[in-house]
C-alpha cells in the first residue's frame, strides 16, 4: 500500500482485494450486484450515496476520479449537482434509466455513454426493476492534451504470461 494515499471520501464497504505493484494498482470490488455494500458520505453534496464506490483513493488515481455505482431498482439519488472544474462521463453498463441534464431527460441503457460539462446540472435514476449499473469517469475539463494516438508507444517483446 502507498504511504501517501490521497484523502478519501468516507467509505463504507471494503473491496475484496486491493493490490499495488510498482506500476499498477488493482482492486477487486466484487460483482456489480454486490456494489450495494458500498456507500460514501459526500461532503460536497451533503448526501450519502448508496451503492457507490470511488476509486481514486483505492487506486491512487492522479488524473481521473472514477466511481462504480449500482441502483438496485427504480429510483435514484434525490439531489441535483454540478461541478466546478471536472467534466463527467457516465458509462451505463446494464439496466435502463434516465439522466437529467439542465432539465433535459436522456434515456439511457446498457451501452449508453453521456458526457456532462462541469456546469451541467445533473441527476440520474433507474426507471426499471433491474439494477442500473454504471461508471462515472471524472476529469478536469480541457486537461487531455495527449491520448492513445499520441501517448501510447509500442514496446519491444511479446507478453510473457505465467504458465496456467
Ligand atoms: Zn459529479
Amino acid at each position: 500500500m502507498s504511504a501517501t494515499k490521497p484523502a478519501a471520501l468516507p467509505r463504507t464497504g471494503e473491496p475484496d482485494e486491493v493490490r499495488h505493484g510498482a506500476n499498477f494498482s488493482a482492486v477487486r470490488l466484487g460483482g456489480a450486484c454486490d456494489w450495494g455494500r458500498y456507500a460514501v458520505r459526500h461532503p460536497g453534496l451533503g448526501a450519502t450515496l448508496h451503492g457507490k464506490v470511488f476509486l481514486k483513493s483505492l487506486l491512487n488515481l492522479t488524473g481521473t476520479e472514477i466511481s462504480c455505482g449500482v441502483i438496485p431498482g427504480k429510483g435514484g439519488p434525490p439531489f441535483l449537482h454540478k461541478h466546478r472544474e471536472n467534466e463527467e462521463v457516465y458509462v451505463f453498463v446494464s439496466g435502463t434509466g434516465q439522466m437529467l441534464v439542465d432539465g433535459e431527460a436522456i434515456d439511457v441503457a446498457e451501452g449508453c455513454v453521456v458526457r456532462v460539462a462541469p456546469a451541467g446540472v445533473r441527476a440520474w435514476r433507474n426507471t426499471a426493476d433491474e439494477p442500473l449499473v454504471y461508471l462515472v469517469i471524472q476529469a478536469k475539463e480541457g486537461s487531455l492534451t495527449q491520448w492513445t494516438a499520441t501517448d501510447g508507444v509500442g514496446v519491444e517483446g511479446v507478453p510473457a504470461w505465467p504458465a496456467a
